[in-house]
């Protein structure tokens, strides 16, 4: 089957019952992410579907990009894998919003947690406020409390769907609708609404009573940990309000850019 053909959204040579690996080289994924940049969303959502069938899942932090997808996924292929990350820290709202989606779209969602001991560990010696302390300290934290839980569970998937967007702006300008993840061995990372602004985000929220972050009704525009995000202020970037105390650092934990202490 030519790349092509795989564009065209028809029955994928993998089948959902399969559980045969699906994987694409740097070439063949920069052609498909090529074709697949002037799809809509819910074109993107099928063919990560046909293609990648039970090695596909989403990863959402329930922010309303996330919630878009969610949204489209429960109405084109529903059987597909939720998972989130709970960092211990997440603030109320968050929760709140996983039960009800969880009993709105009926659906379970795979909560990851952090591995205790290791979170211990850096507890004990660094504190459990270690964020504010250094920018060392805050990825520290990030990458026991969630880098680490999502490489396990993304370790025996072929693919993972983001809400990622270009209009985040930083280091998410050039998001792709899809790209090889090299953080995560190579696997597919797709983005289908890579390309919406947050008008557009908001638009399909409201057209489609998607529930979202009570959070966003105070001010927040961008939601991680409760003691690392704030509202923010007019005129401030989206994602300003996450790890405010920080200045000229990625607004980063790691996940998708690699961000380094030094
Ligand atoms: S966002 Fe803050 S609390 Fe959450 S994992 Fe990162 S540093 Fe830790």
């Amino acid at each position: 089957m030519k790349l092509g053909e795989k564009l065209k959204l028809t029955k994928p040579k993998t089948k959902q019952s399969e559980s045969q690996k699906v994987t694409f080289s740097p070439s063949e994924a920069t052609e498909i992410a090529r074709d697949l940049d002037g799809k809509s969303a819910e074109d993107v959502i099928l063919w990560a579907s046909n293609t990648f069938g039970e090695r596909l899942v989403l990863s959402t932090s329930f922010q309303i990009t996330g919630m878009v997808i969610l949204d489209m996924l429960s109405k084109i292929a529903p059987e597909t894998r939720v998972i989130t990350l709970d960092t211990g820290r997440l603030p109320k709202a968050t929760y709140d919003l996983i039960d009800e989606v969880q009993d709105q779209y009926d659906i379970t969602i795979e909560v990851q947690y952090p591995d205790s001991s290791e979170l211990k560990k850096i507890v004990m010696k660094h504190g459990i406020n270690m964020f504010y302390k250094s920018y060392s300290l805050r990825l520290l934290c990030c990458e026991k409390r969630k880098l680490d839980p999502l490489n396990n569970a993304l370790s025996d998937v072929d693919a993972w769907i983001t809400g990622l967007t270009r209009h985040q702006g930083g280091t998410r300008t050039d998001t792709p609708k899809i790209t090889i993840d090299h953080k995560h061995n190579n696997i597919a990372k797709i983005s289908p609404i890579a390309d919406w602004d947050n008008e557009m985000v908001w638009k399909y929220i409201k057209n489609n009573n998607v529930p979202y972050n009570t959070l966003y009704d105070q001010g927040y525009t961008s939601i991680g940990c409760d003691p690392c995000t704030r509202p923010i202020e007019k005129n401030e970037d989206d994602r300003s309000g996450r790890w405010w105390w920080e200045q000229g650092m990625p607004k980063e934990c790691g996940i998708h850019f690699t961000a380094k202490a030094d």
